[in-house]
């Protein structure tokens, strides 16, 4: 397990006490990074930290109150943040499409779209001193319109609208993110389909998941901003 340095650059992955926010943060911790491992349960949380070397932080990605004392306790121990990770995501209901409710398409949004917009924006100040912030968003290749309308694509005929929606408005969300703060590098990455719960296990394995948003997250200075990317490269929107 590698140590960081009083130096080390700042990461915050939410929603990692398992499956792709996880091992993001053990390959954070890889590169040297100083990580914080954002989950909403206090034992499980710790018990993932633990595992990788990693400092634990609850933070519940739908209560205001839980995401501004984690702000408060990276700006305590650290006072800025270099790399934020909004990972945090629930499927929703799977259901037959006749059986959805507003009930059911609020819950997903307010995981999946309205938890990524307050951690960001409770962030923002201490990401604003850091000297190269990043945020990555992770999306999915379901929250694009042109794979939707590629037969070839399995995004074409897989798929709930609730979760899809809800990341095509995470695409939208880091596009005008990234024109609004030219300062940050601001990118979406789709993991593909990962071996996780919320997938039942099928997909590829969990590096090959985190491999966009490590890529985003530890690129050089020409890195992008405002880009849609899955271990292979730019995405269609
Ligand atoms: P997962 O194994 O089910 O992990 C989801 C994580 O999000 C869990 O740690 C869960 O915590 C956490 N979470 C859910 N609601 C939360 C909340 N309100 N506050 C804080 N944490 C919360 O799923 P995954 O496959 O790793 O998914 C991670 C991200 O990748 C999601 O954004 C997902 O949409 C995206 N993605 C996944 C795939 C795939 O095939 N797996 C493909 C494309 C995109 P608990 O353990 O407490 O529930």
């Amino acid at each position: 397990m590698t140590t960081a340095s009083a130096a080390a650059p700042v990461s915050l992955v939410t929603g990692a006490n398992k499956g792709i926010g996880l091992e993001t943060v053990r390959r954070l911790v890889e590169a040297g990074h100083r990580v914080y491992l954002g989950a909403r349960d206090i034992d499980r949380g710790r018990v993932a930290a633990e595992t990788v070397g990693a400092r634990f932080v609850r933070l519940d990605v739908t209560s205001d109150e839980s995401v501004r004392q984690a702000v408060e306790r990276v700006g305590q121990r650290d006072g800025h943040l270099d790399v934020l990770v909004n990972n945090a995501g629930i499927t929703g209901p799977l259901r037959e499409v006749d059986e959805y409710t507003g009930d059911d398409a609020a819950a997903v949004l307010l995981t999946n779209v309205v938890g990524y917009v307050r951690v960001m924006h409770a962030f923002l100040p201490l990401l604003h001193r850091a000297a190269d912030p990043r945020i990555v968003n992770v999306s999915s290749g379901l929250g694009s319109f042109a794979l939707f309308h590629d037969p070839r694509r399995i995004e074409s005929r897989a798929g709930t609208p609730l979760y899809g929606a809800a990341k095509a408005a995470i695409n939208m969300l880091t596009a005008r993110y990234a024109q609004l703060l030219p300062g940050m590098r601001i990118n979406a990455a789709d993991p593909g389909m990962t071996a996780t719960d919320l997938s039942g296990g099928q997909g590829h394995s969990v590096r090959a998941g985190t491999d966009a948003i490590i890529a985003f997250a530890l690129a050089g200075s020409d890195a992008p901003t405002g880009a849609y990317r899955d271990r292979d490269g730019d995405l269609p929107w």
